[in-house]
């Protein structure tokens, strides 16, 4: 299968959705709501979810969809406000939608687990959208379990000729490819394969309570690494290690969320770019990531993602480290 019709629905949606975000983004920041969770969210999540599931929906009508956002908060009163911007911004996008449809496209998110499904996070990184640094528009296709596809628009993220904003795309069997996201060739993307671990960069999460930075900060001294990792918000930081700016990216649980999973739409688009790049991901114990479970990535334990030719020291060394 070459996937060719997915990825041609995939780059239309994912385009509209990020010019969306961009037109949205400074208007948003000071508007920001809190779900149940207390993470944030804004007009621009649930907008972007809407147009991402209503082209997902009209192509592929029998794939469910796994999404991040759920329009059930918008039913409380004193959002009614929120519900007609986030109706407007659809509106000008898909001219044709009724305030029902939009609804309904956004709650087409909440689709289960099957043997193909889709799985999307209308803005990774809402934080870093709210702050003006960086976020992703992600989406990945798996079937039976395996990634086949992953794309990510990251708007904020430069280009080497210094544009912002970029769209990574992976598939199965066919390597990676960025591009920038106002149009443009795709260009191949590898990973980075130095091994010499002065010289290679760890990236991280702008947000410390993602991750644990006590043990990763251990974890650099073990391998030797030299300079202060990078820190990016949302999949974008998959982006960077596919495209060789950085070699490492752990995301290890706090004490805090021992039990706490990580969601499948947090990884899946940016895991099959890094692997079609020529790296490896992993969890921290080195098992494949099991996309076959559900919402959550529930037989894991935290992300390792890499260049490939440094996985398994790397593996090693957090095996070590867990045991002293
Ligand atoms: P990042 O931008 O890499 O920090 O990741 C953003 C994502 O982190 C969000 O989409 C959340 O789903 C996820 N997240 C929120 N809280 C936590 C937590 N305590 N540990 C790990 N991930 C989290
Ligand atoms: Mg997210």
């Amino acid at each position: 299968m070459n996937y060719n019709q997915e990825k041609e629905v995939a780059l239309t949606i994912v385009t509209a959705a990020a010019k969306l975000c961009q037109r949205l983004q400074e208007s948003q920041a000071a508007q920001a709501l809190k779900k149940a969770d207390t993470s944030p969210v804004t007009v621009a999540d649930f907008a972007a979810q809407a147009i991402l599931c209503q082209g997902l929906a009209k192509a592929f009508p029998d794939d469910p969809i796994i999404g991040e956002e759920d329009a059930s908060m918008l039913g409380k009163p004193g959002l009614e406000g929120v519900r007609s911007q986030i109706i407007e911004q659809v509106q000008q996008s898909i001219p044709s939608a009724t305030p029902e449809n939009v609804i309904d496209w956004i709650n087409w998110g909440n689709g289960g687990i099957a043997s193909r499904y889709w799985t999307l996070d209308p803005i990774d990184g809402t934080k870093g959208f709210i702050r003006g640094d960086q976020y992703a528009v992600a989406l990945a296709l798996v079937e039976e379990g395996e990634l086949k596809l992953g794309i990510l628009a990251c708007p904020a993220f430069p280009l080497k000729n210094s544009t912002k904003g970029v769209i990574f795309l992976g598939i199965k069997g066919q390597g990676a490819v960025e591009m920038p996201l106002q149009g443009g060739t795709p260009q191949p993307i590898k990973v980075d394969q130095s091994s010499n671990f002065e010289q290679l960069y760890r990236i991280e999460s702008v947000e410390s309570v993602h991750s644990d930075r006590a043990v990763q900060t251990d974890l650099d001294q073990r391998l030797g690494l030299k300079y202060p990792a990078k820190q990016m918000d949302s999949l974008a930081k998959y982006g960077a290690i596919a495209r060789g700016d950085a070699h490492l990216y752990t995301r290890v649980p706090l004490p805090q969320f021992e039990g706490k999973k990580e969601n499948i739409w947090d990884h899946g688009p940016g895991v099959i770019i890094v692997e079609e790049a020529g790296g490896m991901v992993t969890d921290l114990d080195g098992k494949p990531l099991d996309f076959s479970l559900g919402a959550k990535l529930s037989n894991n334990r935290g992300i390792l993602a890499t260049n490939g030719v440094i996985h398994s020291q790397v593996l090693e060394t957090i095996k070590q480290q867990k045991s002293s």
